[in-house]
């Protein structure tokens, strides 16, 4: 037998995630330059990491030799005290996307449905087919995830209900008083999952931790790929009880989280400095994104996050015309919106770079 046809029939039509190209892919695809491409696709931070996290890896790689410690010890501790919840209280991930995937070790199998808007980060929908379950897609309304409709889709085989706060494609969030009366609503055979991949940019960011201590099932997650600019080194975390994080913890793989990671991302927690100026900088580059939008006669979606979302007519053409042009956005047909774009906010010099270039594209 061909080892396609022994495999599980899921895998066959399971769809895979297409992430934003990377600069050396459009350089050697368009003839150009690598120097010249920004790449304005993936909510990456155009600050880079902090100069102190950077130091912390180079001095975690030279002792590369050695296994991590795969209970993340002094990371868990720090977070411990950024949140101002127990050690225990934490699951840390090779990425939030990973912490997506162990909630589907522990809760989901076939039958079982994940509630979750749409359009929504498409790996919460991967997630649960690839453990048999049912994605559960409730519409969006006016960009935003509609709680009362959420709740209402819940049935008793629901067993994760996702909700990200800011909102990934469209950049808007729920007030933290309508999130914590939807919590508050759902039935405790479901677990709520906050997506707080964008909470740093928002202007009122969600506080699960109140709802965790009333013994709701509830697991906020957090990533180091955004504000913190580590994506590159995969690391990102769930907080919730210490009933939910052991559970949690309990799948993982044994080292899921590499040494260098770890030591980067509690430098960067340290650094208040810099992802402080990092978010006054996306917050200014985003008024910025907005004024040149409306002087183009572009409608946009008003963001809390550090992306956005415009709307150019044909989001394909507008992809590829800017990708000739070096710019590298993302296109969102994929989401069901292929009149839109969504574009990250990068420093100053991109932010100008792409209202230019996107000035003489859609002219
Ligand atoms: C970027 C992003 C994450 C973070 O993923 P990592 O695996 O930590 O890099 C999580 N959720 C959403 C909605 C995102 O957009």
């Amino acid at each position: 037998m061909k080892p396609s046809d022994l495999a599980k029939p899921f895998v066959h039509s399971y769809p895979s995630y297409v992430p934003g190209r990377p600069i050396e892919d459009v350089a050697r695809d368009m003839g150009l330059d690598p120097s010249g491409i920004i790449k304005l696709a993936s909510n990456e931070n155009p600050f880079g990491p902090s100069p102190m996290a950077v130091e912390a890896g180079k001095r975690a790689l030279e002792q590369g030799q050695l296994y991590p410690d795969g209970g993340c010890y002094a990371l868990r501790n720090r977070l411990a005290r950024f949140h101002g919840l127990a050690p225990e209280q934490f699951v840390i991930g090779n990425g939030s996307n990973e912490v997506i995937e162990l909630l589907g070790h522990v809760f989901l199998g076939p039958g079982d449905e994940v509630v979750m808007g749409k359009p929504e980060f498409v790996v919460y929908s991967l997630v649960a087919v690839l453990f048999g379950a049912k994605a559960v897609e409730v519409p969006l309304v006016g960009h935003r995830n509609d709680l009362s409709a959420l709740a209402r889709a819940v049935t008793p085989r629901t067993k994760l209900v996702i909700v990200a706060t800011p909102n990934n494609p469209t950049g808007t969030a729920n007030s933290p008083e309508e999130l914590a009366s939807f919590i508050r609503s759902l039935p405790g055979t479901a677990i709520c999952v906050v997506d707080e991949a964008y909470s740093d940019f928002a202007g009122a960011p969600p506080d699960i931790r109140p709802l965790i201590r009333e013994g709701r099932n509830v697991i906020g997650l957090r990533t180091f790929s955004k504000v913190y600019g580590l994506a590159s080194l995969r690391v990102g975390y769930g907080y919730a009880s210490a009933e939910l994080a052991t559970l949690l913890d309990r799948v993982r793989q044994p080292f899921n989280v590499n040494a260098i990671a770890q030591a980067a991302a509690i430098a960067a927690l340290d650094d208040t400095g810099f992802s402080r100026r990092c978010v006054a900088e996306t917050r200014s580059g985003l008024r910025r994104l907005e004024k040149g939008f409306a002087d183009l006669g572009l409608e946009f979606v008003p963001s809390e996050a550090n992306f956005i979302l415009v709307r150019v007519g044909d989001g394909d053409r507008v992809f590829d015309a800017l990708q000739r042009r070096g710019v590298i956005v993302r296109p969102v047909r994929s989401y069901g919106m292929p009149e839109w774009v969504r574009v990250t906010v990068g420093t100053p010099e991109q932010n100008e770079r792409l209202l230019r270039e996107l000035a003489a594209v859609v002219r």
